[in-house]
């Protein structure tokens, strides 16, 4: 089959500059269902027994996927914490699809890994982190999460004589883990999956805004003293943004010999501005970080960072030996895949060094101080049409009610409907509302009031259906 590779990844990569000039104009929210999209892309059938042109191949998918695409890359889809992706850094990963790097060690990509080194060392000095610590490409804050576990592990069973890469779990001394009450859902899959368990899970009381409660942490390290312990702490609280306060609690970590992993995914971040680095007070002071670059870095998915204070330990937790491997886990010559829980894996590297790059330390601090402006103009907008704000917006996340909050369901579903914006509901402190979060790049004032103005709309049209609503 004679194919003109250049022309498809040209037209490829046209249709992908075309979503993103278009996207801020179209309805965030598709308007479609999945039987018509499972049917468009075959998936009722049989697959077909002979080939397809590959020039064939892509226009079947964009013609039956691009209905399906939600406007997640847009100005106004402020659901979850969904990142945008910036123009640098999606030609970059774009490159790292044509190139097809195999990111493992130094003999599969040279350039892959001086990207990982480069990318990597400018991600710790704006994120206040020490110099020497490692860093591992991973999927995203869940996998980051889960490696800084798996180190902390590694440590703090080492620290009472068990040697838990060679004798695993059974047997071994209980490990506690100490988290906050508002932890991400993803410290406790990890601890799934490492296979402590959530039951090892000592969860700590938050203060209001959802930060974890200091002293309670610390009457809770008292009563753990002498045992192994992983304490996780978290820049972030995906619902209101509140970050743990990292220079109270650490020291109270480091007085019984706790390993400390802080889940930044987005919070993090906040150490790049000045503005907002107060929030991270104390954070080099941990022993692992966790982020992730394909939300506030605007960065394309998927694309996290695990840092590791300590390589060495970090390379002795990930590695893995194989005899027609070269330099795995030998001294303290890391390579890549040393730092992942991958083996093979997509050149992250160079979509993230591309975002850097592109932006600058001033443009990183850039993106933290208009995210947050613009949430707080988002409160002040939805405050003046009478909505209620439910949390201090301290960063990028607001939670925010319009009327009864036994209606919140039926406003953002009316929201989602009209396709201006998209919201989602979360429940806070017993109630249902309505979660804002702003981390895309290009999301402007003028967005920001279409939204709110949609947001309050949608609150009428409920309230007009449900006249009983107070
Ligand atoms: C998003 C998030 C995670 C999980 O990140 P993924 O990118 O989905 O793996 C973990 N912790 C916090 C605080 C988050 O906001």
């Amino acid at each position: 089959m004679d194919v003109d590779l250049q022309q498809l990844l040209t037209s490829a990569a046209e249709v992908g500059a075309r979503h993103r000039a278009t996207v801020g104009n179209r309805p965030v929210q598709p308007v479609t269902d999945r039987d018509t999209l499972t049917s468009a892309l075959g998936g009722d059938g049989d697959l077909q027994a002979g080939p397809t042109p590959p020039a064939e191949v892509v226009r079947q998918l964009v013609e039956a996927a691009e209905p399906g695409l939600v406007g997640t890359v847009g100005p106004r889809f402020f659901g979850f914490v969904i990142g945008g992706s910036s123009p640098a850094a999606t030609a970059a990963d774009i490159l790292a699809t044509g190139w097809d790097q195999c990111a493992y060690n130094e003999v599969l990509s040279p350039a892959a890994a001086a990207a990982e080194r480069a990318a990597g060392s400018w991600a710790k000095q704006l994120l206040g982190l020490p110099a020497q610590a490692s860093v591992g490409f991973v999927t995203g804050a869940q996998a980051a999460n889960t490696v800084g576990l798996a180190v902390g592990r590694h440590r703090v069973l080492a620290d009472v004589g068990w040697d838990v890469e060679r004798e695993g779990l059974f047997g071994a001394p209980r490990v506690a883990i100490v988290a906050s009450e508002e932890r991400h859902a993803t410290i406790d899959r990890a601890a799934r999956l490492l296979g402590f368990g959530t039951s090892v899970i000592h969860p700590v009381p938050a203060t209001s805004q959802g930060a974890i409660d200091v002293e309670a942490l610390g009457r809770a390290l008292d009563v753990l003293a002498g045992e192994p312990v992983i304490v996780c702490l978290q820049a972030g609280n995906v619902n209101t943004g509140a970050c743990d306060n990292l220079s109270a609690a650490i020291p109270l970590a480091r007085r019984v010999g706790g390993w400390v992993h802080v889940d930044g995914a987005f919070g993090l971040w906040a150490a790049a501005s000045p503005r907002t680095a107060h929030l991270l007070d104390g954070v080099e002071a941990a022993d692992s970080w966790g982020t992730d670059a394909h939300k506030w870095l605007n960065v394309p998915y998927d694309s996290g960072l695990a840092f590791c204070a300590d390589a060495a330990l970090h390379a002795a937790t990930m590695s893995y030996a194989a005899s027609y491997l070269t330099g795995s886990g030998a001294g303290s010559d890391f390579v890549l895949g040393d730092l992942t829980p991958e083996s093979s894996r997509r050149a992250r590297g160079f979509a993230v060094w591309a975002a850097l790059r592109e932006l600058g330390r001033d443009g990183v601090a850039d993106l933290v101080d208009r995210s947050c402006a613009l949430t707080r103009r988002m409160a002040a907008r939805l405050e003046a049409g009478g909505a209620t704000i439910h949390n201090d917006v301290v960063l990028n996340q607001l939670l925010v009610s319009v009327g009864d909050t036994a209606h919140t369901d039926a406003v953002i579903a009316e929201v989602q409907r009209d396709g201006t914006c998209w919201v989602g509901g979360t429940t806070w402190h017993g109630q249902r509302l309505i979660r804002v979060s702003v981390s895309n790049a290009t999301t402007t004032e003028d967005d920001i009031d279409l939204s709110a103005d949609a947001i309050l709309r949608a609150a009428a049209v409920v309230g007009a259906r449900a006249p009983s609503a107070t």
